[in-house]
């Protein structure tokens, strides 16, 4: 009963009506009474105030004024047509003015009658202007001079112009508060919820928020609706989650043999660190469940990411099952291969690399072994995700640098096999600030490696411009002498590719004659040379047959060459901050300090300029990543696309960060106690996923 009130058509609405509530639909996507409540305020305007025009400031607040018109005129003709009129107080004037409703308003308005108009001023050709003010007569607006919290709320262009302004959208909900009388709106938060966070009813915070009568109400409104849609988000995810493994059966795992033992005590070539060895525990104990793993690994660059995948492909190979490593591109797919190859030797394990590139004999006989189970480990770009490539038995799916990587791509890798799932471990070096990590990826398991290997010299990141490159270039020779080598980076995006390319050219061209053969041998790779070209240029590098590596940002994801010790940035400007922590990345990986040194003109932006003093300051991944969540917002970054996160309406995950962790930890305390909301205090949550998610299959919650 009472919850039908909220899903009732708009249309249903006094005041509403069949067009306007085609226009909510279409603009706002308010489509039920339920929807309109959660259109909140973006802001609230003292109505109490009234402003005289010569304090009015080019600062974008909103004002109220009294005062008469005094001239009114419509000038242009046609689309140019508006209508302007003076508006005095015995302080100044100001002018009004309309596009729109042109003749109506030119009828509807009054020379020398005292009048209250509200807008926001901006100024034009040296006076201020209001354009579309509310307008009302002086007699008629009394209602409103008391109100010192006046909800603003947003509309569009195309709802004004058909008189659906802010003021409008609050009459609606006004008009929709007094319907409301006779119902109730249903509380959705189990009660003892309520209580410990003190958080106000439903009901009343939907009230409060739309009509307060203080900045208390604010206040206490806002609190309860963000946790609730805090804590329904996590509630959702956790469910999924549950939902997932209860889903798809896994292989057990329970066998730690001699693939595993063996290279562990005769193989391994240097002590795990903590954080590695906790990863690996967590990834054991999940794939013994029977479930399957879908897990992400987050650890930053140089962390040792690929140790432990392949610590977890050799317990695969222990339970008899094979395993493939899966690689965005060919260069890091073909590194992963020598070195898993060279760490292997010796073992009776059979390893093999297949991309694009993979000769036709080569490949026959690849998946031919793949199929009759004589191939353990099968390393590739998504080449893997092919049709024609069959394991006999795949029991461990990993893959690195994930956001390359689609969901759907990565799940035609897995769909392949109806009755088991190959478990996933799906490897990042994009460190995810956690709260964002809570949301985005909250429906998989989650392991982190927070610490680096001993011994890694922090980078020392320099911020130099373009006019001083001749000093950066003594810099290089010095440490070329010492026998190491340096990367130089320019940007290459899709929009401006040629002038990008061109750049590139002049800048090894640069190179080329400030670094002469024979002392000096150079690579370059981008994006439009042949496979074979970058794979060339990328081995003379890796063999330290080239000194110089001048790159796209082909280079960004994973390649290792440990005695490289200097990234040098060209317009550093240019490059998100997670990109250039990724690239500087591709340093710092042996025993000798490296150095990263960011390349700009003078002309660099104000958020050009945080994201280098960012990089200089810092080389913590995780606090990187947080500024970059601040500077971007939840919107930009990888796969938020597809997660609820840009469905909230209040909250902001950069700014709440915790509320987002204790509406995580109610959340799966509630499920850990109650999975399937029988307890009858869990009742209101329960109805409420009910009717609010039918789309989707709970199966916790039959
Ligand atoms: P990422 O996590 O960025 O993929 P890698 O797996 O490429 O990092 O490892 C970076 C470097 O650190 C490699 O040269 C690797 O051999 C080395 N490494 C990995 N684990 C350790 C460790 N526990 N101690 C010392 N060096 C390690
Ligand atoms: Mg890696």
């Amino acid at each position: 009963m009472s919850s039908t009130f909220l899903s009732t058509a708009i249309e249903y609405l006094k005041g509403a009506g069949p067009m306007r509530a085609d226009l909510l639909k279409k603009e706002l996507d308010i489509f039920t009474f339920g929807d309109l409540l959660q259109h909140y305020p973006f802001r609230y305007v003292d109505r109490s105030k009234f402003y005289k025009i010569n304090e009015i400031t080019n600062d974008g607040v909103y004002v109220q004024i009294r005062g008469v018109i005094t001239d009114i005129q419509i000038e242009g003709v046609k689309q140019k047509r508006r209508l302007k009129a003076w508006f005095k107080d015995d302080t100044g004037g100001i002018e009004l003015v309309w596009f729109q409703g042109i003749k109506w308003v030119y009828e509807m308005l009054q020379m020398n009658t005292e009048y209250i108009i509200f807008g926001k001023p901006t100024l034009f050709n040296n006076t201020y202007n209001l354009v579309h003010p509310e307008i009302e007569r002086s007699n008629d607006a009394q209602v409103n001079t008391l109100v010192k919290f006046m909800p603003v709320y947003n509309t569009t262009e195309l709802l004004k112009a058909r008189g659906l302004e802010s003021k409008q959208l609050g009459k609606l909900l006004r008009t929709l508060f007094t319907e409301q009388k006779h119902f109730s709106i249903p509380e959705n938060l189990p009660a003892p919820m309520l209580q410990q966070f003190q958080l106000i009813s439903r009901e009343e915070a939907f009230r409060k928020i739309h009509f307060p009568s203080g900045a208390e109400d604010i206040a206490a409104a806002t609190k309860r609706l963000k946790f609730e849609e805090l804590f329904l988000l996590q509630i959702k995810l956790n469910l999924l989650k549950l939902n997932r493994h209860e889903a798809n059966k896994g292989y057990v795992f329970d066998k730690v043999g001699n693939n595993f033992n063996g290279f562990y005590t005769e193989k391994l070539p240097f002590e795990l660190t903590n954080a590695q060895k906790r990863v690996v525990k967590e990834i054991r104990n999940d794939m013994r469940l029977g479930k399957q793993m879908n897990r992400l690994l987050q650890g930053d660059v140089g962390s040792g990411k690929t140790l432990v995948a392949l610590l977890c492909m050799l317990i695969a190979l222990d339970n008899g099952c094979q395993a493939a490593l899966m690689a965005p591109t060919e260069i890091l797919a073909s590194q992963h291969f020598q070195s898993l190859s060279q760490l292997l030797e010796g073992m009776p394990v059979k390893v093999q690399l297949l991309t694009g590139s993979t000769r036709t004999a080569a490949r026959k006989k690849i998946l031919e072994s793949l199929e009759n189970g004589e191939l353990h480990i099968l390393i590739g770009t998504h080449a893997l995700i092919e049709d024609e490539v069959k394991f006999k038995k795949l029991g461990l799916a990993v893959i690195d640098e994930q956001h390359r990587f689609g969901v759907a791509q990565r799940g035609r890798l897995w769909n392949k096999y109806p009755d088991i799932k190959p478990h996933v471990l799906v490897m990042t070096a994009t460190p995810i600030p956690r709260t964002l990590a809570m949301t985005v990826y909250g429906d998989l398991d989650l392991s982190i490696i927070d610490e680096l290997p001993a011994g890694r010299k922090a980078i020392a990141t320099y911020h130099r411009y373009d006019n001083t490159r001749y000093k950066v270039y003594e810099f290089m020779k010095k440490e070329i002498a010492k026998g190491r080598q340096v990367y130089v980076v320019y940007p290459l995006i899709e929009e401006s590719a040629k002038l990008d390319l061109k750049n590139l050219m002049d800048g090894y061209d640069m190179i080329e004659k400030a670094f002469p053969r024979p002392d000096y041998r150079i690579s370059i790779v981008h994006g439009k040379l042949s496979i074979k070209e970058k794979d060339l240029g990328m081995d003379l590098f890796v063999k330290n047959e080239t000194q110089i590596m001048v790159a796209t940002t082909v280079i960004e994801v994973g390649v290792n060459v440990p005695n490289a010790s200097i990234m040098i940035i060209e317009n550093a400007e240019r490059f998100g901050l997670s990109q250039l922590h990724q690239l500087r990345g591709r340093v710092g990986r042996g025993a000798e300090q490296s150095y990263c040194i960011l390349m700009t003109s003078h002309k660099v932006s104000r958020e050009g300029k945080i994201r280098i003093e960012t990089l200089c300051r810092t080389n913590d991944g995780f606090e990187i990543a947080d500024m970059d969540l601040k500077l971007r917002g939840p919107g930009d970054l990888q796969g938020t696309r597809q997660s609820g996160v840009l469905d909230l309406k209040l909250s902001d995950i950069a700014r709440d960060q915790e509320l987002v962790k204790s509406t995580r930890y109610a959340a799966q305390q509630l499920l850990d106690i109650d999975a399937s909301l029988q307890k009858p205090e869990n009742k209101p949550l329960l109805e409420y996923l009910r009717q609010n998610h039918k789309g989707t299959n709970w199966s916790k919650i039959a």
